[in-house]
């Protein structure tokens, strides 16, 4: 079953890279968790975001981008406080 674009859930529960079947997690609650974590300032997603995050907050906010490991397919991307662990969670139902 294809999650998005970039990944796959296999038939014995984990998921790869669509690109490269490279193994991205061990089961569909932890679908990127062998990807590569990137975190750069928020600014670094491109000229729509310029304004300081410390305007809004007190929490440091980062971009944070996950690729395949193997490929570098670029699978998600965020923009979140960096003491969140995990901004976004997945359900896949089979
Ligand atoms: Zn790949």
């Amino acid at each position: 079953m294809r999650i998005n674009v970039n990944v796959v859930l296999e038939d014995d529960g984990t998921t790869a890279c669509v690109h490269c079947r490279t193994q991205l997690g061990t089961s569909p609650d932890h679908p990127l968790e062998r990807a590569v974590t990137r975190e750069q300032p928020s600014s670094a997603a491109g000229p729509g975001v310029h304004v300081d995050p410390s305007t809004f907050t007190d929490r440091p906010v980062v971009l944070r981008q996950t690729f395949c490991p193997s490929c570098l397919t670029l699978l998600s991307t965020e923009i979140t406080p960096s003491d969140e662990p995990e901004y976004r969670t997945w359900e896949v139902h089979a």
